[in-house]
């Protein structure tokens, strides 16, 4: 899953977190925010995207930290990792607080941004005003879509925590039976609101979910 270490890779260290950003982080935001027009709009996306998976990345590894564990970040092709080593014996609400604070983080940032906004005023440029929009959008709506319960989303994997606790033989196949449906209901949801990337992300969790049946 994790990218192999590159030469053009960007490492530092975030309140005692590594974090590693793989070259193919930056183009593939670039293309997915591509449709917004000027290179001003392009440029406020790429630094709320970077900000914001960083924020919800930061949000996993500081409360893993707390239970003990050494996490880092990397930033990839295909959003952010915290990655860190469970062990076995580590009660399965550690691992539910550790899932939920990555989307938590971005919850408490945007309060805070509009809590900031609304007592002191949002500097009114352009790039900021669009850079604010975007913190908005990305934290919450992604926030929002990422507690889903479809495995691998964090919502899934809270599921499916959840599901293991309460049927330990039968949950991993009821975490994935609820995944293919949530899946597969959001996928025609995001194709009727005329959201393609949205609908093919869907399916593509539906397959994958629907391969875990067995
Ligand atoms: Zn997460």
């Amino acid at each position: 899953m994790e990218p192999t270490v590159s030469r053009a890779d960007i490492r530092f260290h975030l309140w005692g977190i590594p974090v590693r950003v793989h070259p193919f982080f930056w183009p593939i935001v670039v293309f997915l925010g591509w449709g917004l027009g000027d290179a001003v709009a392009i440029a406020s996306w790429v630094g709320a995207v970077f900000v914001s998976i960083l924020v919800h990345e930061m949000g996993h590894a500081q409360s893993a930290r707390q239970f003990g564990h050494s996490p880092r970040i990397v930033l990839y092709g295909f959003g952010g990792l915290a990655i860190y080593h469970p062990r076995s014996t580590d009660p399965a609400w550690q691992r539910i607080v550790v899932l939920f604070c990555g989307p938590g983080a971005g919850f408490l940032f945007a309060a805070v941004l509009i809590t900031f906004d609304s007592l002191a005023g949002f500097p009114n440029t352009p790039f900021l005003r669009q850079l604010y929009a975007h913190f908005l959008w990305i934290n919450i709506a992604w926030g929002l879509l990422n507690l889903l319960p479809i495995f691998p989303l964090d919502g899934g994997q809270i599921a499916f925590h959840g599901f293991q606790r309460l049927a330990p033989h039968r949950g991993a196949r009821i975490a994935a039976i609820v995944s293919v449906v949530t899946a597969g209901v959001m996928a025609l949801l995001a194709y009727s609101l005329q959201q393609p990337y949205l609908a093919i992300f869907f399916v593509y969790f539906a397959v994958i979910n629907f391969q875990n049946f067995g």
